[in-house]
C-alpha cells in the first residue's frame, strides 16, 4: 500500500492488504470522518491495487498505476455533481448520473471498474488536507494551479433516495469486476439501505493526533474487559475530568477516539481485537452526535461507559 497511507491508517491498508489478498474485498464500501481527502486517496489506491498489471508495488509505473495517479483511468470514476456528469443538474448526482454508471457496468472490460461516490466543490484555496492529499502521490479528476478540487461527504441532498435507489439492485446482486465506494462525514447521512449492504469503515482524521491520551490509561487499563460494574464509575471519571479540566465533551470523546485508533496499531494482528475496537470507535461516533443533540453529558457518558463494559 502508499507508503504515506500505510503511515497514516495502518489499521486500514493492512485490513485492505489482506482482503485483496484472499479476495474477499466488499463490492461497496463506505469510508466516513472528517476528513474526505483521505478518504479518496484511500479510495484510489484501493483501485490501484485492484487494476495493477504487475504486483501493486509502491512503486509501480505500469500503465493503469500511472493512469489512476493521474486521475484519468476509465474504469475509476469519480461520481460527483461535478464529476462524470450526463445532464446539467449542478447540484446533485442525478438519477441520470447513476444509470450511466449502471449501464458502463454492463460493458465488459479487462479493468476493475472502481466507482467514487462523493460530494465535490471547486475553490480556490488550499488546504493542509489537498497538500497531504497530493504528497500521497494521486491527482484530484479535475482542477488546476488556481482552482482546486476538493471531495466533500455524501449527504441526502446531494446523492437523493431517488438516486441511492436507482443502484440498489446493483448493490445487492453484485457484479464480479466492480467495487462501490461512498465517501461521506457520518453514516446517517446515507440511506440505511445503502449501509446495509456495504462494508463501514471509519477514516479518522489525522488531525486528531494531537490528543494526550494520558489520563484514560488508568480507566481503559482492562479495555476490552472492563467489568460492567464499573461503567458508573468510568462515566463519573470522564465527567470529572473534563469539568476539573474545564474541557468540552467534544475533545473528551476524540481522545477516547484516538486512543482506540492507537489500540487499534498495537494490535493490528489481533482480528478479533480490531473488530471490537472498531465497533466501539463507532459508538462514539454515535455519543458525539449525542452530545450536538444537546443531551445531557452525564447520561452521554454513562451510555457510552455502559456500552464499552462487558458484563
Ligand atoms: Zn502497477
Amino acid at each position: 500500500m502508499n507508503k504515506i497511507l500505510e503511515n497514516k491508517y495502518p489499521y486500514l491498508t493492512n485490513f485492505f492488504e489482506t482482503a485483496l489478498k484472499e479476495n474477499r474485498l466488499f463490492h461497496s464500501i463506505i469510508f466516513y470522518g472528517s476528513n474526505c481527502y483521505s478518504q479518496y486517496a484511500i479510495a484510489l489506491e484501493l483501485a490501484r491495487k485492484l487494476n495493477c498489471l504487475e504486483n501493486g508495488s509502491n512503486d509501480c509505473t505500469c500503465q493503469n498505476c500511472r493512469w489512476i495517479r493521474e486521475n484519468r483511468h476509465p474504469a475509476v470514476m469519480t461520481v460527483s455533481k461535478l464529476d462524470n456528469k450526463t445532464d446539467k443538474s449542478k447540484t446533485v448526482i442525478s438519477e441520470e448520473q447513476i444509470n450511466m454508471v449502471l449501464d458502463t457496468m454492463y460493458n465488459s472490460s479487462e479493468f476493475h471498474r472502481v466507482f467514487i461516490f462523493c460530494d465535490a466543490q471547486i475553490t480556490d484555496t488550499k488546504t493542509n488536507d489537498y497538500d497531504e492529499f497530493i504528497s500521497t502521490g494521486f491527482n484530484p479528476p479535475q482542477g488546476d494551479e488556481e482552482k482546486i478540487w476538493y471531495p466533500l461527504g455524501l449527504n441526502i441532498t446531494c446523492l437523493s433516495s431517488v438516486a441511492s435507489n436507482a443502484m440498489l439492485k446493483s448493490l445487492e446482486e453484485p457484479h464480479s469486476g466492480v467495487t462501490f465506494i461512498f465517501l461521506t462525514n457520518s453514516k446517517d447521512d446515507l440511506l440505511p439501505t445503502i449501509v446495509s449492504r456495504s462494508q463501514v469503515f471509519y477514516v479518522p482524521d489525522t488531525k486528531i493526533y494531537q490528543y494526550n491520551t494520558d489520563f484514560l490509561n488508568q480507566p481503559f487499563h482492562s479495555y476490552p474487559y472492563i467489568p460492567k460494574e464499573k461503567a458508573v464509575d468510568l462515566a463519573q471519571y470522564l465527567l470529572n475530568y473534563q469539568l476539573e479540566n474545564n474541557l468540552e465533551p467534544a475533545y473528551i470523546l476524540d481522545s477516547i477516539q484516538y486512543y482506540f485508533t492507537e489500540l487499534i496499531k498495537s494490535n493490528i494482528n489481533n482480528q478479533v481485537m480490531v473488530n471490537i475496537i472498531f465497533r466501539d470507535i463507532e459508538k462514539i461516533q454515535e455519543s458525539k452526535k449525542m452530545i450536538k443533540s444537546y443531551i445531557k453529558e452525564q447520561t452521554v457518558y454513562e451510555d457510552l461507559a455502559f456500552y464499552l463494559t462487558k458484563s
